[in-house]
């Protein structure tokens, strides 16, 4: 353990940094750009933690996950038992450990973040959870006997997985209902695999599938399937659709040829392999081409970096306010930047232009920062008179997603917030229908997968009381 190293010498250790492959060498390929932790590189990292009496990492995890405990276990070799660790609080290390924002959850709550040296936490939790992967590591030994109850599940993103993982370990029968062919949610269609492989997020699937959940695909509740049929058949729903509903620009030109959403961009290139020679549902041919991306956030980094890699000449990330308020994490900035993407702030569109339908360029609105909004960062505003254009041959607009309205139009009755996601309680996820429960994107608007994850977690317990004493308090 940490014996090799004093607490004063530990401070001065230098944190390990994660291997990556060579940017220009990644830009070409859809292979994951993060290498992994060596066994030895994991040990030394794990031992400049400084094992405090009171981790302040623990309280920066959403999910409460015991890091102190195992980090320590790393720094000792025990992987294993690290691993058991992590899995108590959280289903899906090896998708967090790869797409959490560690930098304002642990690691930013971490002692050493101070010294700008915090532990790699999520490096670590990525270690551990490949090696007991590869190792073919059991977590979960036996199932109870089988309750005889049953739930239904809508939607397989990271909400909808950690809610069936729950249940069918206390016994309940689990069925999960998804609109799309493949399971994952945006952990399939959104993030590029160079960022997740799908194998990681398909071998997590498969572990449910071990256990007995029940997958039922291309099942859209709300039309192919209805609420209230669920409700029939099963004793519990519990809804974790996302917010998928991709939110517009609203400026003149946006239905030119050459304009995606980046949900569509992404899905056909993730899910629907748009990058392969006779795809059915290809994207334009964007090799050779100057792209724009609208946005600031990590969908808007892997937008960017997608069409990067299937070989546009010049990216241009569009962003109304400066780098310091961009929601991407760190990690994703940088990759971004070292892959030749461009940055231009403080730019708005104010309008799309092309001819024969076909989009040609984009014309921009300077702006500068004011006072902050409601969001606590600073509203961008014009500067008048200070306007620009630049060629586009094809643009993505990543600005946000909303509820997706699809489902909830059938269920008048259930209750939603101005936002158009669904009003639940905070602590059970009880919606205003008896038996019917809602955590992950379709509540808190885009999030991430962690608070997603958690909230599909405490739905499960909140539908075990239900289905224990049946009483609906919500
Ligand atoms: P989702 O993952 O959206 O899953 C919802 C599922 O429900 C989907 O599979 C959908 O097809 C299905 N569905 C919808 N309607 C129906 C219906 N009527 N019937 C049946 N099924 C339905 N977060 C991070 O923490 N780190 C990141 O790096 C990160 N990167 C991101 C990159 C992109 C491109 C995007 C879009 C998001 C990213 N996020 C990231 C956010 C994160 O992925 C989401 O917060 C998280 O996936 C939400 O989980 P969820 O289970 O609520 O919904
Ligand atoms: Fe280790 Fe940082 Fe947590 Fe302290 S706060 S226990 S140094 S990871």
């Amino acid at each position: 353990m940490s014996e090799p190293f004093t607490k004063k010498e530990r401070m001065k250790l230098d944190r390990i940094e994660m291997p990556e492959r060579d940017a220009a060498e990644r830009a070409q390929s859809f292979d994951e750009v993060n290498l992994g932790l060596t066994a030895k590189m994991a040990q030394l990292e794990a031992m400049r933690c400084l094992e405090c009496k009171r981790p302040k990492c623990v309280d920066g995890c959403p999910v409460g996950i015991q890091i102190d405990e195992f980090v320590k276990l790393v720094a000792e070799g025990s992987i294993g038992a690290a691993a058991e660790i992590i899995q108590r609080d959280n289903l899906l290390p090896a998708i967090c450990g790869r797409v959490c924002p560690q930098e304002n959850q642990c690691e930013g709550a971490c002692v050493l973040a101070k010294r700008e040296r915090p532990i790699a936490i999520g490096h670590l939790e990525r270690y551990v959870a490949d090696y007991v992967r590869a190792e073919g590591f059991e977590y979960i030994k036996e199932l109870p006997v089988p309750t005889g109850k049953s739930v239904a599940v809508v939607g397989s993103g990271p909400a909808g997985l950690a809610c069936a993982g729950d249940l069918i370990q206390s016994g309940h029968a689990v069925t999960v209902f998804e609109a799309l062919h493949e399971p994952g949610g945006v952990l399939v269609y959104g993030i590029p695999e160079f960022r997740l492989p799908k194998e990681i997020v398909a071998t997590e699937i498969r572990g449910l599938e071990d256990l007995g959940v029940v997958f039922e695909m291309n099942a859209i509740v709300g039309r192919t399937h209805t609420l209230e049929e669920l409700l029939a058949v099963h004793d519990a729903v519990f809804i974790g659709v996302g917010a998928g509903l991709p939110r517009f620009l609203g400026v003149p030109g946006e239905n030119l040829i050459g304009v995606y959403s980046a949900n569509e961009f992404l899905t056909r290139v993730n899910l629907m392999k748009a990058y392969l020679a006779g795809a059915e549902t290809p994207v334009l041919d964007v090799a050779g081409k100057q792209i724009v991306v609208f946005g600031g956030g990590n969908t808007a980094m892997d937008a960017a970096r997608t069409a990067r890699r299937m070989g546009a000449s010049i990216v241009r990330i569009l962003y109304r306010r400066t780098e310091e308020e961009m929601p991407a994490r760190r990690e994703e900035v940088r990759h971004a930047r070292e892959e030749g993407i461009i940055f231009d702030f403080l730019v708005g569109p104010t309008g799309l232009t092309g001819e024969d339908g076909v989009l040609e360029a984009v014309e921009l609105q300077q702006m500068e920062l004011g006072e902050p909004d409601e969001s606590g960062r600073r509203r961008p505003q014009p500067v008048e008179g200070a306007t620009s254009s630049v060629t586009a041959d094809l643009a993505v607009v990543a600005i946000g997603n909303g509820a997706n309205p699809l489902l909830l139009a059938t269920v008048p009755e259930m209750e939603t917030t101005r936002w158009g996601t669904i009003a639940v309680d905070e602590v059970t996820g009880r919606t205003s229908m008896p038996g019917v429960f809602a955590g992950g994107d379709i509540v808190t608007g885009g999030a991430t997968v962690i608070l997603a994850m958690g909230a599909g977690r405490r739905a499960a317990a909140s539908i075990e009381t239900w289905l224990d004493d049946g009483v609906w308090a919500p």
